[in-house]
């Protein structure tokens, strides 16, 4: 498979104990739904306060610019090739993600640490 941004072999790797594939160029990581719903509910790695603050300063609750500010480009599916929808993860969860409803996310460099340290924040215990 290939990165939908840079279109570079994605590599396997591990991420908190999910097999998931990452692209060595952007950082950016291509998973299933339930790989990542298992990542933010298991909150392996604690988050430090300052890391919580620099996720917090960059959140990105607007979905038509990404985070360096450029407009949004729309990116496929490495496996079908469709174009992935840009959504909130879920609907009390403003980060935004990238969806093939087929075969899996695709999270940006940064994207999946802001799920993290939102869901720890803001949905448990709750
Ligand atoms: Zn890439
Ligand atoms: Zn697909």
């Amino acid at each position: 498979m290939e990165c939908p941004r840079c279109l570079l072999t994605l590599q396997s790797t591990q991420y908190e104990n999910q097999d998931v594939d990452m692209c060595g160029n952007c950082w950016g990581y291509w998973l299933k739904r339930s790989q990542l719903e298992s990542i933010v509910n298991d909150a392996i790695y604690q988050f430090n306060k300052s890391e919580q603050k620099a996720v917090e300063k960059g959140f990105f609750m607007d979905g038509d610019v990404d985070r360096q500010g450029q407009e949004a480009r729309a990116i496929t599916c490495p496996v079908c090739q469709g174009v992935l929808e840009r959504k909130k993860f879920h609907t009390h969860c403003p980060v935004r993600i990238d969806e093939c409803s087929e075969h899996g996310i695709w999270l940006d460099t940064g994207e999946i640490k802001d799920l993290q340290i939102f869901i720890e924040k803001h949905l448990k215990n709750s």
